[in-house]
């Protein structure tokens, strides 16, 4: 009976991992987990996520499932994506922890524990951080150092390694959130701003020793645009009008005062003037000297009036997209009532 209760339950911890042709890896990676996992004590489901692999992959998954009750395959009808991958592996998490692992053995399953401990130190994500990364340093370590660089000056998220698979997350968070494109690097990014309690820790990193990298230097540039992406997302996807409007509104100000100025000169003073202090701002100047200005000051008022009409409709689109969902504009943590303490 007590057994039943129990598996019944949801488990504490799911192990969501992606993969892409790994097949080579993953008889290795599955008792490396189980080795890992068994001595926390605590329940755990382990969910692989088929990312649309052409080798023997899913069949070897299909095999280690039928004798293991903790193991949920997902399989995807063609390659989505690491980050798909992902989020198809979160939305059949049933654990109140979350923690996504390559499937390559390049992260090490015996880490699990230590990031365990140190989300129950009261974090809401801990990060994994390949401080020894083996893998090569022009078309990788480099472009992730900068990377990792760009982003904690772009977003004020202090981590070392934004793009470790390895971390371990509150489901809450990832409950808050939604990936697209290539956005599971930026989980703490996201997280940070539904004011997740984030901190990093040292992971191991092993060199890839069978299967091949599914990535190469391309990477980074979807990554940079992502950033903006992102940073765009953060600073003003609730309040577009008071961006775009404000540098609309300078634009217009200056180009109306250009114009203005043109305006004068042209209405009062046509034949321009010579002497006195008024000479200063309204010389004998041809057309064709007061072309430049008059170009700069039009293109000004237009791209004023472009910025305002761009913030006018973004808001327009932002309230579709928040009420369209029932999105609320704020995350709650919790909440006391008086009943509840009773
Ligand atoms: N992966 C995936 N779908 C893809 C590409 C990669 O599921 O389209 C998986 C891959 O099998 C591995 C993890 O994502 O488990 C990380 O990929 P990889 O090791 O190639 O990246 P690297 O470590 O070279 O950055
Ligand atoms: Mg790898």
């Amino acid at each position: 009976m007590s057994t039943q209760i129990l598996s019944t339950l949801p488990p504490k911890i799911s192990v969501v991992i992606p993969l892409l042709n790994e097949a080579d890896n993953l008889q290795e990676l599955y008792s490396q987990l189980k080795a890992a996992l068994e001595p926390i004590k605590k329940s755990y489901q382990i969910i692989f996520v088929d990312d649309g692999s052409i080798d023997s992959g899913f069949e070897i998954l299909r095999q280690i499932s039928l004798s293991d009750p903790s193991i949920q395959v997902i399989r995807f009808r063609r390659n989505f994506g690491q980050t798909a991958a992902m989020s198809a592996g979160f939305d059949h998490a049933e654990g109140e922890v979350i923690i996504p692992l390559d499937a390559d053995l390049q992260n090490d399953p015996s880490d699990i524990g230590r990031l365990l401990e140190k989300l129950e130190e009261g974090y809401d994500i801990v990060s994994g951080w390949r401080a020894k990364r083996k893998d090569g340093f022009v078309l990788r370590r480099l472009p992730s150092i900068l990377a990792n660089w760009l982003i904690v000056t772009m977003t004020g998220v202090k981590l070392h390694d934004f793009g470790c698979t390895l971390k371990a997350y509150r489901r809450e968070v990832i409950e808050n959130i939604n990936l697209y494109g290539e956005l599971h690097r930026f989980i703490p990014v996201l997280g940070r701003q539904i004011g997740a309690k984030i901190t990093e820790i040292k992971v191991t990193h092993h060199p890839r020793t069978k299967g091949q990298s599914k990535y190469g230097i391309s990477r980074t540039i979807r990554v940079i645009l992502d950033l903006i992406m992102i940073k765009f997302l953060m600073s003003y996807a609730t309040r577009p009008i008071q961006s775009f409007g404000l540098i609309g509104l300078l634009s217009f100000l200056v180009g109306f005062v250009i114009c203005g100025y043109l305006s004068i000169g042209k209405l009062f003073f046509p034949a321009g003037v010579s002497q006195g202090w008024l000479s200063y701002l309204f010389s004998q100047t041809s057309l064709v000297e007061r072309l430049p200005m008059l170009v700069l000051g039009v293109l000004l008022l237009l791209t004023g009036i472009q910025l305002i009409s761009v913030g006018l409709i973004s808001e327009l689109v932002i309230r579709t997209y928040y009420e369209s969902q029932n999105k609320p504009i704020y995350v709650i943590k919790e909440i006391l009532k008086f009943e509840d303490s009773e």
